[in-house]
């Protein structure tokens, strides 16, 4: 500082820096207000941001901050020239990024645990298991290679492709691979892959699963048995395809948007059927009920029906498989009632035959006895000739004996007729008595109030009930800490059950699995039989792990042991679904999320159960 100088007063000073910073037209932060106040000063500008020194130190604590390079330049920059500002945002962006990554992994891993576990036509177990090994062991060094691999790989497990294929999208969606690592991804020794070509533009890995994953949905609503869907679906499959090869282009998207606007009018019209059908079933239930006599045991059958498609329709939760429940359990029950049906026709046919019989045996009986009364007034008419004309003792007496031998004939013939038509009468009444009870066993199955007759446990009724109450139960002591598990059970295999063993086994077979389970569950646990061949749990405290743990170990324990009907030994295994019920929902909605974990339990080799 010059010594010169006269000292001005530190306040004139810092009037002078505002005045500087108003003409300059700055803002007042702390680093403008420094330098203004040096010049008012006139000294010199104090040093901005860290030292050259601190420039290795910086770089090593952003390493831990960020993998990602152009990030890490932006966080020493802005570190070392002190500009905060700068530094607050790229630090936030690392945040951001660090979450989307462990979110990436998360989905990763859930998808990988999904694949390992699901059937494949291509895809076995080991060979899995074998190419897992090989994308861990080439890319364990590098995460991000790691995951674009792991996500290529899951992708193929997914959509099934067969080893060829595999390697050839390798080679298009994965340009950083080398060629032959993308080999690797194929179950198999795959036919080395060619390098992308530097004049197309291949899909990133995740937009190409984007892309795999929108299709095979779009496909998968579209039924291969309907030619015009099928040719829809590969329309699709083929522009899908061209998008991996080329990326997405105005032309192909617009491509795209013409395929689906096809798809969406084909589906729309899908939809207008399935509301339509289900309007001809309610219009046939009404029929039903309508024709059928009050009180009779159809109309409560009709009602029944009417009922269950309204269940589905009206959508509590809002799911098409409602629907699709609701119709396949409306099917069963009219597949029940026409079992009845003709149970009861026959024996109305019989007692109608027997009743025409009867008749023709009175009518015969009447003919014989006016045939011998008719002879024997005949006679008597005679005999009274006779007596007239009698002129000894000895010969009336004899007429009086043949009179007497007559009319006891005519007696027994009387006294015949007379048992025949009582014990006709009899069986007609017995008959009748057993049409009524078939009749008032109908009327009673259809008002079962709520007890399976079949299997003694919970029927629909039951169920509802049972859930009224467990539901309030765990909404009272809190979802959280007293979860209610809904499982869905299905027999698996039952129609050839039924076919190879017949109706009579399935029916056992039924009993036997609902007794089973109704023994091995816990006394404050629920089973009902939903329907056909399906039961339903109801896990009081228990989340949803546990409830898949119950429910696997029930099947573990079922195909450990085997029932007998008719000296042969049965087994049965059930696939089940399972999730916890959410406060506020009913049943029906918590059931068709169970049906989705059911579901996949089939579609993944049956006997397992699945969350949902
Ligand atoms: P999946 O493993 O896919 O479930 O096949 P599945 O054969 O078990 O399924 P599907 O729904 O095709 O067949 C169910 C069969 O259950 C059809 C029906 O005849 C039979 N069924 C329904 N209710 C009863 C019943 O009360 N007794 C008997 N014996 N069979 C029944
Ligand atoms: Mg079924
Ligand atoms: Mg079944």
């Amino acid at each position: 500082m010059d010594a010169q100088r006269p000292v001005t007063p530190p306040a004139q000073l810092a009037k002078g820096a505002l005045r500087r910073l108003a003409a300059a037209k700055l803002e007042p932060t702390p680093a403008n207000y420094a330098r203004a106040y040096a010049d008012e000063a006139g000294e010199p500008l104090p040093p901005e941001g860290l030292p050259p020194k601190a420039r290795a130190a910086v770089d090593r604590l952003v390493m831990r901050a960020t993998d990602d390079a152009p990030l890490r330049g932006e966080l020493s920059a802005a570190l070392m020239e002190a500009r905060y500002d700068d530094l607050q945002r790229a630090l936030d962006r690392s945040a951001a990024a660090a979450a989307s990554a462990a979110q990436a992994w998360a989905l990763l891993i859930d998808r990988l645990a999904r694949g390992l576990e699901r059937g494949a036509r291509h895809w076995t177990g080991a060979r899995k298991k074998e190419s897992l090994q090989r994308v861990l062991d080439g890319s364990r060094s590098d995460a991000r290679l790691l995951q674009q691999r792991l996500g290529q790989l899951i992708g193929a497990w997914e959509t099934d492709q067969p080893d060829a294929d595999v390697a050839a999208a390798s080679s298009q969606t994965l340009p950083v691979i080398a060629a032959d690592t993308a080999a690797d991804l194929a179950p198999a020794a795959a036919a080395p892959a060619a390098a992308a070509s530097p004049a197309e533009a291949p899909l990133a890995a995740d937009q190409a699963r984007l892309v795999d994953v929108l299709q095979a949905t779009v496909a998968s609503s579209l039924p291969a048995a309907d030619a015009r869907a099928a040719e829809l679906a590969d329309e699709l499959a083929q522009l899908a395809q061209r998008v991996h090869q080329h990326g997405a282009t105005p032309a192909l998207a617009d491509a795209v948007a013409e395929v689906c606007g096809r798809a969406q009018r084909w589906l729309g019209l899908r939809h207008e059927l399935v509301d339509e059908l289900l309007a001809l079933c309610a219009s046939l239930t009404g029929g039903l009920t309508d024709l059928a006599e009050d009180g009779s045991w159809a109309r409560a059958q009709g009602e029944r029906l009417r009922l269950q498609l309204q269940d589905g329709s009206s959508g509590s939760s809002g799911s098409s498989g409602t629907s699709a429940r609701a119709v396949r359990a409306a099917r069963n029950l009219l597949d029940d009632a026409r079992a009845s049906q003709r149970a009861l026709h026959s024996e109305r046919q019989y007692a109608r035959d027997a009743l025409k019989q009867m008749v023709r045996q009175v009518l015969s009986e009447l003919g014989d006895l006016s045939g011998a009364t008719g002879r024997f007034s005949d006679k008597v008419n005679g005999y009274a000739q006779v007596i007239e004309a009698a002129d000894s003792l000895a010969s009336l007496a004899e007429l009086v004996r043949e009179l007497l031998g007559e009319s006891q004939a005519v007696h027994q013939l009387v006294d015949a007729a007379r048992e025949r038509l009582a014990s006709e009468h009899a069986r007609g009444s017995a008959l009748e008595v057993k049409v009524l009870g078939l009749e008032a066993e109908l009327r009673r199955l259809a008002d079962e109030v709520s007890t399976d007759v079949l299997t003694q446990v919970a029927n629909r009724r039951g169920l509802a009930q049972a859930f009224a109450q467990e539901s309030a139960r765990s909404a009272r002591d809190g979802a959280e800490v007293a979860p209610l598990a809904v499982g869905l059970i299905d027999i698996d295999n039952f129609k050839k059950l039924n076919d190879s063993l017949g109706h009579a086994a399935g029916d056992v077979a039924l009993q036997s699995l609902a007794a089973r389970v109704r023994e091995w569950l816990r006394p404050v646990d629920h089973i009902a039989r939903f329907g056909g061949e399906e039961f339903v749990v109801l896990l009081p405290a228990t989340p949803r792990s546990e409830g898949q743990q119950v429910l696997t170990r029930l099947q573990r324990r079922l195909s450990a042991s085997l029932f007998m009907h008719e000296g042969r030994e049965v087994f049965v295994t059930f696939s089940a679904g399972v999730t916890v019920w959410r406060p506020g929902e009913t049943v029906e909605a918590a059931l068709a999320r169970a049906d989705e974990g059911l579901y996949e339990a089939k579609r993944t080799g049956k006997n397992r159960t699945c969350i949902a």
